[in-house]
């Protein structure tokens, strides 16, 4: 019987906060949102010594941040190549060097809070699903060198069952900086961390709508919450895919997108070893994208966008036999083996694809993260802590500019999801 449920969470005690106390009138930030990126800001921003109440909805890390595969990856959703078309070589330089210290920033974070999230350093592995894509990845292993001074492998065909137990991609780019946690038990940390070092964090706590306010002599921002109002000088916006009319003008720029992942039961160590030799984070080249891992208990842990809309009983349902159908298709070894848990989540597209932070309508905000969030949502926390709190840190994401649907024809309702399946899966084929 497939439980449907969120296997990390079986793995931890998310840290409890009183739901009876009053909200504070006033506080200097209030952070929506309480995942990596909110949990991050609160944490920076409260041991520079701000007031700083985090409102979360639900409870803390139930977004996607306690839903993830727990890659923690260099790089960005969109290719290097696209970047530079599209930023130039010196802003692409930047982002990618953003990337590796958001992962620095994680491993950092870890150690100094002493979280037990099982962080490997354990590298990833792209697996290419045509020749075309196999050939496209000497062009990459050649400008990640050249621009970025960051060395990627090439690993053939004949050479793939070193790294993992499957014999239908045509080879692969192994990445050994990126790592592996549980994103269940990092979140976790971070909240207890956000809480030691002051924050106050409000679970059940859904911000129905924000309006300008000056309170004595100061400009700020009144939010209307579930639970009533409070007051705050700064507001940063962290509701990645969650995004909603409590703040319109994002909401019409982040396209909610679900994501989908089956675990199975435990496997006995041959087999796991068999399957992923090195323990990589393993995705493969499609756009119809699967990702894949074990998990440090070694169950196979296989996630993808089975179905494009935000989760539901419905989608984590199909998703379940749609996910096993492909994790067999990539290990025939795991025909028999049974699938214990599955859940979904939701994932914040903008319509470039791309990370955005900065301030818009008076509102601080970080998100866009496109499955690439476990290390840019906690970095990008801390960079929007930092400049909320005055200072002026170098963030290559903020300022770059943030479209819009084109033509205007999106009011935060993502009408045109199965457009999009079937449109990315067309790619898949002709591609
Ligand atoms: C299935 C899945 C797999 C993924 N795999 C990976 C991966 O392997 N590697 C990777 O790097 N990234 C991955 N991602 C993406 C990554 O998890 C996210 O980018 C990251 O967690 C975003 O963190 P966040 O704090 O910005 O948002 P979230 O963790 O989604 O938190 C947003 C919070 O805001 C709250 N909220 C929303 N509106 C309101 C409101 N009005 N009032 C109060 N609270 C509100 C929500 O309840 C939610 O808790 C995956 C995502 C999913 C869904």
């Amino acid at each position: 019987m497939i439980q449907e449920q969120n296997y990390w969470l079986t793995t931890v005690d998310m840290p409890r906060t009183d739901l009876s106390r009053a909200l504070p009138e006033t506080a200097d930030v209030a952070v929506i949102g309480a995942g990596f990126t909110g949990l991050s800001a609160a944490r920076t921003l409260a041991a520079k010594g701000a007031k700083v109440v985090v409102l979360e909805s639900q409870t803390i890390g139930w977004g996607a941040s306690s839903r993830n595969g727990g890659m923690v990856l260099t790089g960005m959703k969109l290719p290097v190549n696209k970047l530079i078309s599209m930023y130039g070589r010196e802003r692409t330089q930047k982002m990618y060097a953003a990337s590796l210290a958001s992962i620095a920033c994680v491993e950092q974070i870890v150690r100094a809070e002493h979280i037990a999230c099982d962080l490997a350093r354990c590298g990833h592995l792209e697996v290419a699903c045509k020749q075309a894509h196999f050939d496209d990845y000497t062009r990459q292993v050649e400008v990640m060198g050249r621009e970025f001074h960051h060395a990627l492998k090439i690993v053939a065909r004949k050479d793939l069952r070193s790294e993992i137990g499957s014999d239908i991609y045509f080879g692969g780019m192994v990445d050994e900086i990126s790592v592996g946690l549980n994103p269940a038990r990092y979140v976790a940390g971070l909240g207890a961390a956000a809480l030691r070092s002051g924050a106050c964090v409000h679970e059940k706590t859904r911000v129905e709508r924000l309006e300008r306010e000056r309170r004595g002599g100061s400009s700020g921002w009144r939010l209307q919450t579930s639970r009533g109002p409070t007051w705050a000088r700064d507001v940063f916006v962290s509701t990645s895919g969650y995004t909603s009319t409590a703040t319109p003008a994002l909401q019409k720029k982040i396209i909610p997108i679900g994501s989908y992942i089956i675990t199975t039961e435990v496997l006995p160590d041959s087999l796991a070893r068999e399957l992923s030799p090195r323990n990589r984070m393993i995705y493969d080249s499609k756009n119809y994208i699967y990702y894949y891992r074990l998990t440090p208990d070694n169950r196979m842990l296989f996630g993808g966008r089975a179905a494009f809309f935000p989760e539901s009983g419905d989608t984590i349902r199909k998703s379940a036999e749609i996910l096993r159908r492909g994790m067999i298709q990539v290990y025939p070894q795991l025909r028999d083996t049974k699938v214990e848990f599955v859940w979904g989540g939701t994932l914040d597209f903008a319509f470039d694809i791309m990370p955005h932070a900065g301030k818009l309508n008076g509102m601080y905000y970080s998100l866009g993260y496109a499955g690439h969030g476990v290390a840019m949502a906690t970095y990008q926390g801390q960079l929007m802590a930092r400049c909320i709190a005055g200072e002026n840190p170098d963030n290559p994401f903020d300022g770059i500019p943030f479209p819009g649907a084109p033509l205007g024809l999106y009011n935060g309702k993502p009408w045109f999801l199965p457009f999009a399946g079937a449109y990315y899966k067309f790619l898949d084929w002709i591609s």
